[in-house]
């Protein structure tokens, strides 16, 4: 794939970011599940985190394919871009949906880094992959909707400044069709933590800052309503496709990760008095996932080129995600084992690496539920749910 020289140059800048954040970093602040504040602010301070932002309100006005290939970058160089990548995603919603007055008032200040919009509320304990069974309601109360609720895997809500928030607002047995009655809100985090919001850290297999986040009579000004009332189902499908090729450019990057590192430890491991990637059994697992990396990254580009494009890419953002992480996942088990016992070993970062990968597979949609859009929706096959 030919790529233009911006984009080469996108790259080129990136790296050069990442390398003042080697796996020494990564690892300390993994053992201490600590978040990686200096990273996202040399991210923020850079400009990367504001390129979808239009010039106007300060930011590079790139497209989505330019945040792909960031965020992929990011992953390609061991870095972890899931301490920031909700803010290339959330923004999309924003910048869609948004009125003038709601982007003039938080786009400048995110562009500078002044204001962190990180936090993504969608899903809840008990309605799961289910998000229109969602019970986390907000009604209306003069010029304030006050929310009831919780929700879960709320990543990043302890370093940001604002929440996009997807609420009830009319009862599901009021509503003509099932995808109405949802409405988005942006919430600012900063007025409403110990104010009826509560947040609280989950411990995770890998270094994710995510929580469970509670609502107990929280106002919001009515202002903070994103689009119209009822139609917030709609705006969020529409960030989702954004938030599925960005996750599948860092699959892709992740996947780049793993087999460049596989690929220079089999040609310097020397074992039976020679390179272990001389055996066709280490070369061929490394040659298989460089080609599905290689095909996942076709579709993720694709995908990108349908949503800058203004079509609607619904399969191919699902696609793009469900053959990155795959793709991803497979790469990360190849580089275990073409590395044998030193995979299993800190100081190489393939392991923290393997379980930050193992993520993409169920968030933020499993494999199955991207099965059954692709079954029911492209191929015409009966809803299963
Ligand atoms: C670390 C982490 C960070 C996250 N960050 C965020 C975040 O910032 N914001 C946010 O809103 N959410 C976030 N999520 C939530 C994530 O999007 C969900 O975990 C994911 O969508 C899967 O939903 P679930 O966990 O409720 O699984 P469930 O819906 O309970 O599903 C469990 C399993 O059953 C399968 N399944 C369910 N229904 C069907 C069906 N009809 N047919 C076939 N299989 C089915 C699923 O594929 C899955 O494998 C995060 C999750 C994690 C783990």
């Amino acid at each position: 794939m030919t790529e233009s020289e911006d984009m080469a140059e996108i790259r080129r800048a990136v790296q050069a970011l990442c390398a003042d954040f080697p796996g020494e970093y990564w690892r300390d602040k993994d053992r201490d599940r600590a978040y990686p504040a200096e990273f996202v602010d040399a991210l923020t301070r850079s400009g990367f985190l504001a390129a979808l932002i239009p010039p106007e309100y300060g930011g590079s006005g790139l497209k989505l394919d330019a945040a792909a290939v960031i965020m992929e970058e990011i992953q390609a160089s061991g870095c972890n871009g899931a301490s920031a990548h909700a803010q290339m995603y959330i923004m999309n919603t924003l910048l869609r949906y948004g009125s003038a007055e709601q982007k003039q008032r938080y786009l400048p200040g995110i562009a500078s880094g002044e204001l962190r919009l990180q936090a993504f509320g969608v899903s809840e304990p008990t309605s799961g992959t289910d998000t229109l069974s969602l019970r986390t309601v907000a009604v209306r109360d003069g010029d304030h909707y006050v929310v009831n609720g919780q929700k879960i895997w709320t990543s990043r809500a302890e370093y940001s400044d604002l929440m996009l928030l997807l609420a009830r607002t009319t009862p599901r047995d009021a509503v003509a069709k099932r995808t109405e009655g949802l409405s988005i809100f942006l919430v600012d985090m900063r007025e409403a933590v110990g104010k009826g919001m509560t947040i609280k850290p989950i411990r995770t297999m890998m270094n994710h800052s995510t929580t469970e986040v509670f609502f107990d009579d929280m106002r919001v000004p009515a202002s903070a309503l994103i689009g119209e009332e009822g139609q917030g189902f709609r705006y969020i499908l529409s960030g989702m496709n954004a938030e599925r090729i960005l996750i599948a450019s860092e699959c892709v990057g992740d996947a780049k990760w793993f087999i460049a590192r596989a690929s220079d430890y089999a040609r310097e491991r020397k074992v039976f008095g020679r390179a272990i990637g001389q055996n066709q059994g280490i070369q061929f697992p490394i040659a298989r996932a460089y080609a599905q990396m290689r095909a996942a990254e076709l579709m993720v580009h694709h995908a990108a080129q349908v949503y800058d494009s203004g079509g609607n890419p619904g399969a191919e953002a699902n696609m793009a995600k469900l053959l990155a992480s795959e793709a991803s996942w497979a790469a990360a088990d190849m580089c275990v084992q073409t590395f044998g016992g030193f995979g299993f070993a800190e100081e190489y970062d393939v392991e923290r690496k393997f379980r930050e990968a193992r993520l993409y597979t169920v968030a933020p949609i499993s494999t199955n539920l991207i099965l059954s859009y692709l079954a029911e929706h492209v191929l015409g096959l009966p809803r299963s749910y």
